[in-house]
């Protein structure tokens, strides 16, 4: 097998591979799997999936923490992929009794959820105390109040914790940054004691953790370091008050290299964090709190790729006119480059290029100019050519919609020596009108 090619593609798994010119996942061309499939069409390698989860699980163990590894559903919600680390044994950050029913069919366990999101309705927190969650992240006081009159007609305790807003900036971009007081999450943290005071004589909730999450996407240490250590001490105002907490959850937001990014690896995260935990029990005499980390993007954003085809090519003349290559997966299909100006590596199928390369205006069909994927891309393309969008594992499926009345793709999971699964077959236009009425 030659890998010189994939080599030069930091963003890329070991499953995928280029082969006698034609990219492969693990032993299936993507030019079948198009065939097979149709286009556009989402590629997971379950390999790279277990391999991203186990990263972060095999690190906590070495360090001889107790870390819960959850992964954040809304990063990607297949059922399969949910049902792939619910086997690995991942517990699961949940922002909806939607995903915690997902969760739940997939064969992952309430007890191992956490509950997180600004805006939870009384029957979402009616849902989740029914079903067991594990945790719930209150996000506001008046949630804590509506929560406990909820749990007091269940006859039950509602365990919680507080999401505290650390203000820290995560260096990442704006619509993704969630730990700055100018964002909507949590409580800001000068005012978060005040909350935990009012929680602890709530008589149906009980306190059983602090959490915090700062955004996404965040590839340097320091304002996961800065924000553990608002947490800390935090957790030291909490216990100088008599108020006892039995894990600190550290949120996720661990980026992924989709260009040149380089972001600490999820050992070196997991050193640095639970490092950091564990030093500081250790200088109090005290024992170390169970940790809770809910990464999404670090587990399944490299193992996806989306496979599209050139639909047309309209090449320009003149040097300054833009030339444009329209593929058959648009804004509808991968939302991030509209929404976030997020670049994906944009990689030919077949590496026997015949034009010379030029760049172009790599643009979906849908009827926006900021329906494009990627600007100014040196390649050489021509129509009915296969493309692949790399690191579109998280954030991709997840926010695809309808717009254009487009069938959103199917998506295929791939196993090393076995056949392609699909996981997601491709919408028909009965599915795009079935909940409508005449
Ligand atoms: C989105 C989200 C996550 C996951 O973020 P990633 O950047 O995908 O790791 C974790 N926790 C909460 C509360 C979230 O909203």
């Amino acid at each position: 097998m030659t890998r010189s090619h994939a080599t030069n593609y930091p963003m890329l798994p070991e499953a995928f591979a280029w082969r006698q010119g034609e990219l492969h996942c693990e032993q299936h061309s993507l030019t079948e799997l198009a065939s097979q499939f149709q286009t556009p069409c989402y590629i997971y390698s379950a390999r790279a999936l277990r391999s991203a989860y186990q990263a972060f699980a095999t690190a906590c163990e070495s360090l001889g923490a107790n870390v819960d590894i959850l992964y954040a559903v809304k990063a990607n919600p297949n059922l399969s992929i949910l049902s792939e680390l619910a086997a690995l044994g991942a517990g699961f950050d949940i922002v909806s009794t939607g995903e915690m029913k997902r969760v739940l069919a997939a064969g992952g366990e309430a007890r191992k959820m956490v509950f997180s999101g600004v805006g939870k309705t009384d029957a979402e927190l009616r849902e989740a105390l029914e079903a067991g969650v594990g945790c719930i992240n209150l996000e506001s006081l008046s949630e804590m109040l509506r929560l406990n009159q909820i749990a007091a007609t269940l006859n039950s305790r509602a365990r919680v914790s507080l999401r505290v807003n650390p203000d820290i900036d995560a260096k990442t971009h704006p619509y993704i940054s969630t730990g700055l007081k100018s964002n909507k999450f949590g409580l800001p943290i000068d005012q978060a004691l005040q909350g935990y005071r009012q929680a602890k004589d709530l008589s149906h909730l009980q306190i059983i953790g602090v959490d915090c999450h700062i955004g996404s996407q965040i590839t340097e240490l320091s304002p996961f370091l800065d924000a553990a250590d608002r947490v800390l001490t935090f957790v030291e105002v909490l216990e100088a008050q008599g108020i006892q907490i039995d894990h600190i959850d550290l949120g996720g937001g661990l980026g992924i290299c989709y260009h040149d990014e380089t972001p600490p690896s999820p050992e070196a995260l997991m050193q640095a964090l639970v490092g950091k935990v564990q030093a500081w029990a250790s200088a109090r005499g005290r024992p170390v709190p169970k940790l809770i980390f809910e990464f999404g993007r670090a587990i399944v954003g490299a193992a996806g790729v989306l496979l599209s085809r050139v639909v047309a090519l309209k090449p320009q003349s003149s040097p300054e006119a833009t030339s444009f290559a329209i593929i058959d997966a648009a804004m509808n299909d991968l939302m991030r480059p509209s929404l976030y100006e997020a670049w994906h590596e944009i990689l030919p199928v077949r590496q026997d290029a015949t034009e010379s390369a030029r760049s172009w205006d790599v643009v979906g069909p849908v009827c926006e100019s900021g329906d494009w994927l990627g600007r100014q891309r040196q390649l050489s393309l021509r129509e009915g050519d296969l493309v692949i969008l790399a690191s579109a594992g998280a954030y991709g499926s997840s926010m695809a919609s309808n717009y254009n009345s487009r069938p959103r793709p199917a998506e295929v999971m791939i196993e090393p020596d076995a056949p392609p699964r699909l996981i997601r077959r491709r919408e028909t236009y009965e599915d795009l009108v079935s909940a409508e009425r005449l």
